[in-house]
């Protein structure tokens, strides 16, 4: 199996898992700065991974850093966790439980993606190179949580360098998401 295949294989295997987060996070959404529950099963889920993760920056922002074998360059991702203030109006059964407050920009699904993207690479811990930087940011939706998290990373290290390479991850997870949505 090529690489790309074995990628999407594996995130099917963590389907369940994605799935299950991502209707957490819909269940259960919070507005910028007050991602107080959201930001916590970030960090439990990073710590469960044995990923190191600092919390509260810039209030409810998360890093997690991921280390691999040989050291390289520090590839950064980045995932925001604001729900939008919406009422809901769809009967699914994992709609949203906060009255006139929505994942309605796909937030949960970016968390969701990315702590799957988190669990594929730390299975792949003893071939990885470099450097992976999880970074959950705070206020999305025009509150300005991307410039204070910008801020924050001017004073920690280690400096990222944008790379490309773990973008086929991401994908394969859309791709096994997508997958399986079709099968259902
Ligand atoms: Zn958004």
């Amino acid at each position: 199996m090529n690489e790309p295949a074995q990628l999407v294989d594996q995130a099917q295997q963590y389907y369940a898992y994605s799935h299950l987060l991502r209707r957490n996070f819909h269940r259960h959404p919070e507005l910028g700065y007050k991602e107080i529950r959201t930001a916590k099963i970030v960090a439990r889920e990073l710590s469960q991974l044995g990923i190191q993760a600092k919390s509260g920056l810039a209030e409810t922002g998360i890093v997690g850093l991921l280390e691999g074998k040989q050291p390289g360059r520090v590839v950064m991702l980045r995932f925001d966790m604001d729900a939008l203030p919406i009422l809901e109006e769809t009967q699914t059964d994992y709609a949203s439980e906060i009255p006139g407050v929505m994942h309605a920009c796909g937030h949960d699904g970016h968390m969701a993606i990315g702590l799957t993207v988190a669990r594929i690479l730390e299975a792949r811990k003893n071939t990885l190179t470099g450097t992976f930087k999880f970074v959950f940011q705070p206020a999305e939706e025009g509150l300005g949580g991307a410039e204070r998290m910008i801020f924050v990373f001017s004073h920690h290290h280690p400096k990222f360098d944008f790379d490309e390479t773990v973008l086929p991850i991401a994908a394969a997870v859309m791709a096994a998401t997508a997958i399986r949505l079709t099968e259902e």
